[in-house]
């Protein structure tokens, strides 16, 4: 039988490709990885996670990480999936070594690094297996084959086509010819060399030896419209982009035989294989798996649109990778987490737990380590692409923005309110005059409600005497004092004490002085915040509002 006719891109022997991508030139030890995304729309949370764990695991070793686009289901396939999946990596600082970096932009000499543009290599494979009788085609129609599984689920067997239930695994060349006169259409499937009570074990970096059934499946290896599936085209690149690691999600562990079958009958060497468990959530006392349909935090893209800081995310990741991080972040405060090395026999054998308030938390050390100018950067890349108004208002005055990110930053007990920079709008926005001008309602709303209400003349005495030079002791007495001869107790315990002497304490001044400036009754260091605001916005603001 002519395999050309089954395979009409065949292009090279394999000889031929073993010298076009050669072995690669590494130091001992380094290891080649790779993510392998399919674009059907969607960036997962869980891709990010393991090219995390791939990219690091190569740059650890001195070796490649490298980005292969999974194309070759065009049904499936979504419009502009590929740009994403490129941004996405590159804003995490996970861009791979290879493969796609930027509008269609290819750099590596394993390529092409698309799927959909590897027919001929893929065909070639396929070839020499007809030849070698590795591989046969199979004509069967939409129809037989689910009288085939409706009949074993009628005998209670095995599902798959296999063994005697593999129609066309031994035709005769006359048979062959015949269908193929008669034009009908045919994919090509392995011929399967497992035996029926046959047992393999093969390793997994992360879960040690596993004992298998051997597979038995005369799986497709060419469809229909001549593209690969996913086991050819998984066992033909890793071999010849030279991967030495396979880190991929362990719903592939099943079909793990039916690949190692397959590298046997090439004659090639397997990579090695870490299959890593998807990342769970608890979700009503059980577990189950992050759902691309159900939970938004399965999606990259919420968490850019949320604003978390790239490095809180990855630290996030880290975590949830490998059990140590936690400690080693303690232990090595300020350094950066590339420097924790990833081991992939470390890595959690059931699955991580996604946990949105760990998430949290870690972001709150990443911000509150982050100094307040890498925040103002951070942030207004952030604005620009989901909040322009705010991006406006923040862009206008970058020190007078960076001032506001500063305060309380540089105490013993630095500020970690800031989780992402999505609540920065609400949070800061009355620091700029044309954010505060659409929330004066609220403030005065807030300043008729105060009790006890604010004394005449108070406003008029702070904005004309407010020093915005006095450091924070010499600020307190001024405002104690200043309080004091309107009724103010100078602090809450001495008010307890004689309540009747005075109207409110300290704290009730502040609180006036809150609602006047930020429209709101809780806000940052009231001394930071009215240097921050400058003696001119303190007195217009104040001035203003004395009459109502
Ligand atoms: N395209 C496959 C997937 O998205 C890749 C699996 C692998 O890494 O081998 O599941």
């Amino acid at each position: 039988m002519d395999s050309a006719v089954f395979t009409p891109q065949a292009a090279f022997t394999l000889g031929e490709l073993e010298a076009k991508f050669p072995p690669r030139n590494l130091p001992d030890g380094a290891r080649v990885t790779r993510f392998g995304p399919s674009p059907t729309g969607f960036m997962h949370i869980g891709g990010l996670y393991t090219s995390l764990v791939s990219r690091r695991v190569a740059h650890q070793s001195g070796g490649v990480f490298y980005l292969r686009i999974e194309d070759t289901d065009k049904k499936r396939e979504v419009e502009g999936t590929v740009d994403l999946i490129v941004s996405s990596l590159a804003s995490y600082g996970l861009s791979p070594d290879e493969g796609e970096i930027a509008d269609g932009q290819e750099i590596g000499a394993y390529g092409p690094y698309r799927q959909s543009a590897r027919m001929p290599i893929y065909q070639s494979c396929v070839r020499w297996l007809l030849e070698q009788g590795h591989a046969y085609p199979c004509f069967a129609s939409a129809e037989e084959l689910q009288a085939l599984r409706d009949e074993q689920a009628k005998r209670k067997v095995q599902p798959g086509y296999y063994g005697s239930w593999a129609i066309w695994r031994d035709k005769t060349e006359a048979e062959v010819e015949a269908a193929l006169a008669a034009g009908l259409p045919f994919t090509v499937r392995l011929r399967s060399t497992g035996g029926r009570d046959e047992r393999v074990t093969l390793p997994d970096t992360i879960r040690g030896d596993l004992e298998f059934p051997a597979n038995q499946t005369d799986v497709v290896l060419l469809k229909a419209d001549g593209m690969p599936t996913y086991h050819l085209a998984h066992v033909v690149d890793d071999h010849f982009m030279r991967t030495t690691d396979v880190v991929r999600g362990n719903e592939w562990l099943a079909s793990y035989p039916m690949h190692a079958q397959m590298f046997a009958l090439f004659g090639w060497t397997p990579p090695r294989f870490a299959h890593i468990s998807p990342i769970e959530k608890q979700d009503s006392g059980s577990r189950r798996k992050l759902s691309k349909r159900h939970d938004p935090e399965a999606s990259v893209g919420w968490y850019m649109e949320a604003g978390y800081p790239k490095g809180a995310v990855t630290e996030y990741l880290l975590n949830l990778i490998d059990g140590r991080f936690e400690d080693w972040r303690v232990a090595n405060p300020g350094v950066s987490h590339e420097e924790f090395a990833i081991e992939l026999d470390q890595m959690s054998r059931s699955g991580a737990l996604f946990d949105l308030a760990k998430l949290d938390s870690v972001s709150r050390d990443v911000v509150g380590a982050m100094s307040a100018k890498e925040i103002y950067d951070a942030a207004l890349v952030w604005a620009s692409a989901h909040h322009p108004d705010f991006a406006v208002r923040f862009a206008q005055d970058a020190e007078y923005s960076q001032a506001i990110l500063d305060i309380e930053r540089h105490g013993e007990r630095p500020r970690k309110d800031i989780v992402r920079w999505e609540q920065l709008p609400t949070d800061i926005g009355y620091f700029f005059d044309d954010r505060y001008a659409e929330l004066l309602g609220e403030a005065q709303e807030a300043f008729k409600a105060l009790q006890p209400p604010a004394p005449a003349g108070l406003l008029t005495k702070v904005a004309a005497d407010y020093d915005p030079a006095l450091d924070r002791d010499q600020w307190l007495e001024w405002l104690r004092d200043l309080g004091l001869g309107f009724g103010y107790a100078p602090n809450a315990k001495t008010f307890k004490a004689a309540p009747d002497q005075y109207i409110g304490h300290f704290g009730d001044l502040a609180g006036v002085l809150r609602v006047v400036l930020a429209a709101r009754r809780n806000t940052p260091d009231l001394h930071e915040m009215m240097q921050v605001l400058g003696k001119v916005r303190v007195a217009a603001r104040l001035s203003a509002a004395v009459d109502w």
